[in-house]
């Protein structure tokens, strides 16, 4: 039976700002997610709200993994509960290789009640395992070995979250993928990288505004995101839209939504690029 991420009425604030005003969004094992929405519009808020970070605050909503009360659970229990966030672990850990990492995280994916200080999947099966599937991503082996994230480039940086996702199978994957200092390589690496996952068993939830992220892994739904509510949701032509219109087209098609934005921050649109 296929799991389902429901995301109902949630509303969210920061510092005591209201961001999310009313987020509805259902995910399915199996499908292939895109959030857009323009800069400040609460799009990493939602997904550091899903994550349990401290300083996001649910003011109103539910977040259910079938039923189960994701908003309840401590961070790692929601990985347990099969739902990854990609920016889990953004910071470097020195002395810490990806592969020790991998091999924690794996362990307690795969045992939910392993206490700290337990045994961890044995070496040998582990190395195997990370072998293949570095080797069927295409990875240099050599990754595996470097500190978490220390001086990773931005390719591989996007490799090692691959790597976890291919190895961590969670049932939802949500990756906020903010754009400014992705170069062509590190894109290509993700949207190849999810087209080969997404499978029937991982439904995945994809954060940008770079059409070029969906271009490989073309999303079965589009939403866009408008003053602290998904105004919209379409198919792959919408991100086009976007892509190619800008925002302008939708807040002309929601006031009330866009006047929510320009009270959220008046000064947003003066740094906000033209449409291309
Ligand atoms: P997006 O990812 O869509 O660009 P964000 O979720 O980062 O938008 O931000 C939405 C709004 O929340 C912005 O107005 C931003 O200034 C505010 N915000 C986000 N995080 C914080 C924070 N830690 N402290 C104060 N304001 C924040
Ligand atoms: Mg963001």
């Amino acid at each position: 039976m296929s799991k389902t991420l429901k995301i109902e009425d949630l509303h969210v604030s920061v510092e005591g700002k209201p961001i999310l005003k009313g987020v509805n969004l259902t995910i399915r094992q199996g499908e292939g997610h895109a959030l857009m929405g323009p800069n400040g519009s609460g799009k990493s808020t939602l997904a550091y709200a899903l994550m349990g970070h401290p300083n996001y605050t649910i003011d109103r909503g539910a977040v259910t993994i079938d039923g189960l009360n994701v908003l309840e659970l401590e961070p790692d229990q929601r990985a347990k509960a099969g739902l990854f966030l990609a920016f889990q672990y953004p910071t470097a850990i020195p002395g810490v290789t990806l592969a020790n990492f991998l091999r924690h995280a794996v362990t307690n994916v795969r045992n939910p009640t392993r206490k700290e200080g337990e045994e961890l999947i044995p070496m040998r099966q582990f190395r195997k395992e990370l072998n293949e599937h570095m080797e069927s991503l295409g990875f240099d082996t050599a990754l595996a070995r470097r500190y978490l994230n220390e001086g990773f480039s931005g390719g591989e940086k996007k490799r090692a979250e691959i790597l976890q996702l291919s190895m961590l199978r969670p049932s939802f994957a949500i990756l906020d993928e903010t754009d400014s200092g992705l170069d062509s390589d590190a894109v290509r690496v993700v949207s190849e990288g999810i087209a080969r996952l997404v499978g029937p068993d991982m439904g995945v939830l994809v954060i940008t505004h770079h059409e070029r992220l969906l271009e490989y892994n073309k999303p079965h739904f589009v939403h866009v995101l408008l003053g602290g509510r998904v105004v919209e949701t379409g198919g792959g032509e919408l991100a086009h839209d976007v892509h190619a219109h800008g925002y302008a087209k939708i807040r002309e098609k929601y006031p009330e939504a866009a006047a929510e934005e320009e009270e959220m921050d008046p000064k947003r649109r003066e740094l906000e690029p033209a449409a291309r």
